[in-house]
């Protein structure tokens, strides 16, 4: 995959550009590099999908922003389905760009049909190739940091043999008879308003013009073939289990030249051995000894990218929370990063030998070990308990 280039860049437009400079922009390149206008041109077809993603992306005012500070991440960040790009983007676009007439009856062939019509013989189906979704593990350690994943895809791929067209020889590709290449059907049906006439994708050739003649033998005309592809992206740091990353277009090929599906990618994380998350927080359970907790002590404990020295002040309760600001995980969309919370647990033990009973018994008599909760003690505990509850 070619590197991806700017989105300003892609549009030539300034960092600060208006809404209305990127409309024009892009209506511009759309026009120059619509597929009906360079048949069987496959880099003004690159041209004319950068074009649209770069406007997706810039006409809209929260994932620009994304955009600005993250880059490219923040796109592929599009959690929920909420970003990324899809055939559906570049057909709001067009509502967008040459008014709204064109969002009504699904299908892009509409929007080109209606635009770009006329006089070309043009109008036919850009066909749009399926989906992929696939799950990802991701340890507790690449989420903190974020991480650049390579996955192998098994994916439709356009058949090397006929270059997706479904024949080896243009020969064998034929004008379709039932639609004579528009790829739609009229059809008209009388009422008591008078006469209707809907228009509809054309079943023969799938509303593409054209049909087969003699199929490609290798992908028995579907012009689509399965084959391994290594697909490489940026997963943002703070993701979290249940999450979707969106990477467009590297879903599976779509026939005669479509337009790519997307690749969603479910998070699953990996338990850690030492943390459990909880949002943007991680805890970490610390088990001290009952003279420990008296005396207080020092500890070391582990923390991602590194270990921790925590002190532990003399006459530490059990339950008590330790709070280390921002050693948590960072919010996904950069809203600062978690903290890590200690909770202190005294270590009661269970099995004595009769020499340490010994002393437990003593310990039964010193007046200090009786329990002589202050106001302070029950209404640190009140909190913590609420706050367990949060
Ligand atoms: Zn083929
Ligand atoms: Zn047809």
């Amino acid at each position: 995959m070619a590197e991806k280039r700017d989105y300003y860049e892609v549009l030539g437009v300034s960092k600060d550009a208006s809404a209305d400079e990127i409309k024009k922009a892009y209506r511009k390149l759309a026009l120059k590099y619509h597929p009906d206008r360079n048949p069987g041109d496959k880099a003004a077809e690159e041209k004319f999908k950068e074009a649209a993603e770069a406007y997706d992306v810039l006409s809209d005012e929260t994932k620009r922003k994304r955009y600005d500070q993250f880059g490219f991440a923040a796109e592929q960040g599009g959690f929920g389905g909420g970003g990324g790009f899809s055939v559906e983007d570049i057909f709001r676009n067009f509502g967008d760009i040459f008014g709204g007439h064109f969002g009504s009856s699904g299908g892009f062939g509409d929007i080109f049909g209606d635009i770009f019509g006329g006089g070309s013989g043009g109008g036919t189906r850009v066909e749009r190739g399926s989906d992929i979704r696939i799950k990802l593990k991701l340890t507790l350690e690449e989420i903190m940091s974020g991480v650049y994943k390579k996955v192998k895809i098994n994916k439709l791929v356009p058949c090397p043999d006929c270059q997706g067209k479904g024949a080896v020889s243009e020969s064998d590709i034929k004008t379709c008879p039932d639609c004579h290449g528009s790829g739609y059907v009229v059809r008209q049906s009388r009422s008591i308003f008078g006469i209707t006439q809907t228009q509809s994708v054309c079943s023969r050739c799938n509303g593409t013009g054209k049909i087969v003649t003699k199929p490609c033998r290798k992908c028995g005309g579907s012009g689509l073939v399965k084959a391994p592809e290594e697909i490489g992206f940026k997963v943002p740091a703070g993701v979290a289990q249940g999450m979707t990353l969106t990477v467009p277009g590297k879903g599976n090929a779509a026939r005669n030249g479509g337009v790519n599906g997307d690749l969603y990618v479910l998070i699953e994380e990996e338990a850690h051995k030492d943390f459990e998350r909880d949002g943007n927080d991680l805890i970490y359970p610390l088990f001290i000894s009952i003279p420990d907790a008296i005396d207080g002590c020092e500890v070391e404990i582990p923390a991602i990218g590194g270990k921790l020295k925590i002190k532990i002040p003399a006459g530490t309760q059990s339950g008590k929370i330790m709070r280390v600001r921002g050693k948590g995980i960072p919010d996904v969309n950069g809203y600062g990063t978690g903290d890590l919370n200690i909770y202190v647990q005294v270590w009661i033990p269970t099995r004595l030998t009769a020499e340490e009973k010994k002393v437990v018994e003593k310990l039964k008599d010193c007046e200090s070990f009786k329990p002589i909760p202050s106001g302070d003690d029950k209404k640190s505990f009140f909190d913590r308990i609420k706050g367990l509850f949060k």
